[in-house]
């Protein structure tokens, strides 16, 4: 495994970590959780990624059981939760110092933790003030209950704002962003955050590398039964996704596989090892409902060296996208 120091913190995550969202309760029962967990923490995953939000708190109590049976060390896990989304009551949402203090107390019994490591506003909230959301996660640092706080799929100038506020108060100021990323989803992680990684020196614990499947192959033929996109509960994501060009994305993938399969990897790999190029990505945050596509997916690693300058291009041409030049990808 591969650690990178999550943004300026001294904190260092795996490189590739997991995550529990849409899997954990609706696909995986606490045995296959324990399944998947143990092989990614076998292959060194130190960083394990959870929302309130997630199967109504149901995943949080998962990974909790899984935490216990495990009893791995504390001290070698970075745990976090997100918080935005707590329930039906006008209070049990949004990032009000009342939701971002009763929610993740909440959160922290369901998981049977003390503390999270990482502790995220899921979203941004246009109705509570800045101060009021920085202040919360400063009471929640202060009292030994999150290390570090961020921010998932806020713009470049919330964070900003949230930064200017907490200079102001003399309070600590978001250290991450979790935002979508992957060859399909590009314009947060390399352009709207671009000044964001050497001004606020942020971190990055991106979600969605495999865009929820499109870029494992598996659409090419029509939505296999018991995928993501085939379950009852996730019709919703279904229609966002076939609403967002699903076919032009799904026959992208097919040219993408033709390059992975040149340079003997699988098109998982090659889509993961491609968010691992960029060094603005602290950790790639992998989604899997069996142990083998974890087992195929953590392989991911040994393949970014596999991705050098020509191999970059024709990517690029797969998904035609305009040049970014000014991406800093790894050197391979
Ligand atoms: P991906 O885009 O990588 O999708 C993962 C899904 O793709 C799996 O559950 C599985 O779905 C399928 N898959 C994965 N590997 C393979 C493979 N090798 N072969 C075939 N199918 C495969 O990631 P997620 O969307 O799951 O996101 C990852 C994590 O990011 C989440 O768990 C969560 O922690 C975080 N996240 C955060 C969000 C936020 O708003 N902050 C939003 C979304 C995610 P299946 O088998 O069911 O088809």
């Amino acid at each position: 495994m591969e650690y990178r120091f999550l943004g300026k913190s001294g904190l260092q995550v795996s490189s590739l970590s997991f995550g529990s969202w849409v899997t954990f309760h609706t696909q995986a029962d606490e045995n296959l959780a324990y399944e998947l967990m143990k092989t990614a923490y076998d292959s060194g995953v130190n960083f394990f990624d959870n929302a309130e939000a997630y199967a109504a708190g149901n995943s949080e109590i998962i990974m909790g059981k899984v935490l216990k049976r495990a009893a791995w060390k504390r001290s070698d896990l970075v745990i976090s939760t997100k918080i935005f989304w707590g329930g039906p009551g006008v209070n049990d949402r949004g990032l009000s110092h009342k939701h971002i203090l009763e929610g993740t107390n909440a959160a922290l019994k369901r998981l049977q933790l003390e503390y999270v490591d990482l502790l995220f506003c899921h979203r941004p909230d246009v109705y509570t003030p800045m101060e009021e959301v920085v202040r919360a996660m400063n009471i929640l640092i202060n009292q030994g209950k999150a290390f570090y706080w961020g921010t998932s799929e806020w713009s470049a100038s919330q964070i900003i704002e949230a930064h200017a506020v907490a200079r102001r108060e003399h309070l600590i100021p978001p250290l991450m962003e979790q935002p979508e990323y992957n060859l399909f989803k590009r314009d947060k992680i390399e352009s709207e955050y671009t000044h964001l990684y050497k001004e606020f020196g942020l971190g990055t614990t991106i979600w969605s590398p495999l865009a929820s499947g499109l870029l494992t192959g598996k659409y090419t033929d029509g939505i296999p039964k018991g995928s993501r996109l085939d379950l009852p509960d996730l019709a919703w994501l279904k229609k966002r996704i076939e609403s967002q060009g699903m076919q032009i994305k799904v026959e992208k993938a097919l040219k993408l596989r033709d390059i992975a399969e040149s340079i003997d990897i699988t098109l998982p790999q090659l889509a993961i090892a491609w968010c691992l190029k960029n060094e603005n990505v602290s950790t790639v945050i992998m989604g899997a409902s069996k142990v083998n596509q974890l087992t195929e997916n953590l392989k991911a690693l040994d393949a970014v060296s596999k991705l050098d300058n020509e191999i970059m291009q024709k990517i690029e041409n797969a998904v035609e996208n305009k040049p970014r030049p000014e991406i800093n990808w790894r050197e391979s």
